[in-house]
Parts: C-alpha cells; structure tokens; sequence
C-alpha cells in the first residue's frame, strides 16, 4: 500500500494539501511521508511581474475579461503523484479563463479524455475549475505560467518561468515520469533537470530514462492546431499515455 502523504510549505496549490511542521522527505508523527508541497518558489505569485510582456499581457485580459483567471495557473494534481505532464503555457480561452491548466480549451477536451482512459483521474471533466474534476497518480503543468500572446512565450520568458518548473519537479518526491507536450516543454524539463539537450531530442513517441532516474517522454502537444492538421491523431495521444502508465508500472 502507498505511503501516506502530507505537504509543507508557505503556500499551497489548489487541493487542500495539509502542512506539517516536518521537513519534505519524512515523516511525520502518524507516518505519513511528508511532501515538499510548497518547495520554495513552487508556486508563482498571483501578481508575478518577472516577464514584462506577459505581465502587459495579463493586466489588458484582466481589464478585457474582468471574470477570468487572468494570472499564473497554479499546477493540477497532487504533489505525490508519479507522474507529471508539461504542457506549453495557459491557453487565453481555456487556463486563463478557468484557472486550471488544460481546462476549458479543446487541448483539455482531449488530454482530460485521454487521461481518464487510462485511470489517471477521478469524476467527470466538466471543462470548469469547479467541476469537481481530480487527477489520480498525475499533475500537470506547463513551462510558462502566465498566458503568452498568440500562444508564443518568447525563450527569455521560457527561462524567466523555469525556477518554478524546476521547483515542481523538486518538489514531487515520488516522481518517476514527465510527459512533455511539445518542444518547449521538452527542453525546459531537460533545463530544469540540468541534462543535456543534445543527447534527448525531441522527438513524439520518444522515451528517454533521463540521469535523474526520472523517465521523460515526449509528445505532439495536444493542441486543436496539430489535431486539426493531422500531426497529432487521437489515437497518437492514447498511445503515448498509454506508454507512461507502462512506464509508471516498470520503473522502480
Ligand atoms: S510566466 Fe512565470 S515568471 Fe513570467 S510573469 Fe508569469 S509566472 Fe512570472
């Protein structure tokens, strides 16, 4: 049976992790293994002002759509999960609007769909942060918090977000396998894992067991731009979650 889990930290993500005055990596009094929850700068600040351009950004959508999001979308999913996907950054219409990564955007119709497939959620997506939707085993993220112009974070807003990735990645203690979901977010997880681009190309339908001991597999994000064009198939996308739930049942 899994260990228990419970988290620590200054601030916590959506889902109601409990603090415990524990250091990530033991356990506490009932012998739950304690989790770095909230590692330091996990979790960007609603009002982060790192990268001018999306902050310009954010501040017109808020004044545009005063209901929305409008700030860095917090990652999904429980911090014990072992497995983490990566997409690129908050779609306008979709994270952006609803606040949660890949909800409300033709991206989360698919992905969510694909996930509960494979038994890696609980409940019915209902593309609405209160839907009472949850993952089970996985968490996702992406690369760039904060919603881009055009879906196009530039490579210096790329790196400006990746203290965050890389906390995440950090932080989850039980993490075997990362699903990038596409290029960009391919290469920030091998940045943040401080692993050489040239030897793990991108590539869909790559495996690669990275030094980290961590598996990272890649995939065609699973935008309605590359199902529409053919690049990405449904039955493409099942395949590679397939593949990660294999991974999770092998690794160590
Ligand atoms: S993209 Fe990341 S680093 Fe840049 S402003 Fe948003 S949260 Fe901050």
């Amino acid at each position: 049976m899994s260990p228990r889990v419970r988290t620590t930290g200054n601030s916590f993500p959506p889902g109601g992790e409990r603090r415990s005055d524990k250091r990530p990596g033991e356990k506490d009094a009932a012998g739950s293994l304690v989790l770095g929850a909230c590692a330091p700068g996990a979790t960007p600040p609603a009002d982060c002002g790192r990268c001018p351009r999306l902050t310009d950004f954010r501040l017109a959508n808020r004044r545009a759509n005063p209901g929305w999001h409008n700030a860095p979308v917090a990652s999904f999913g429980e911090l014990g999960a072992e497995l983490l996907i990566v997409g690129l950054a908050p779609g306008l219409r979709g994270a952006n609007r609803t606040g949660r990564p890949f909800t409300g955007d033709f991206a989360g119709d698919l992905l969510y769909r694909t996930l509960a497939k494979f038994g890696f959620s609980n409940g019915t997506y209902g593309a609405d942060a209160a839907d009472g939707f949850t993952l089970e085993g996985a968490r996702i993220t992406n690369a760039v918090r904060c919603v881009p112009p055009e879906n196009k974070p530039t490579g210096s807003e790329i790196a400006t977000c990746r203290p965050f990735l890389a906390a995440e990645i950090a932080a989850m203690l039980r993490l075997k396998a990362i699903l990038a979901l596409g290029t960009v977010a391919h290469d920030s997880v091998l940045a943040a894992e401080g692993v050489r681009k040239s030897a793990h190309r991108f590539a869909h339908g790559a495996r690669y067991c990275l030094p980290t001991g961590r598996w990272l597999l890649d995939s065609y994000h699973c935008s309605r731009y590359n199902t529409n064009t053919g690049r990405l198939t449904e039955a493409m996308f099942v395949d590679v979650v397939a593949a990660a739930r294999q991974v999770l049942k092998t690794a160590g």
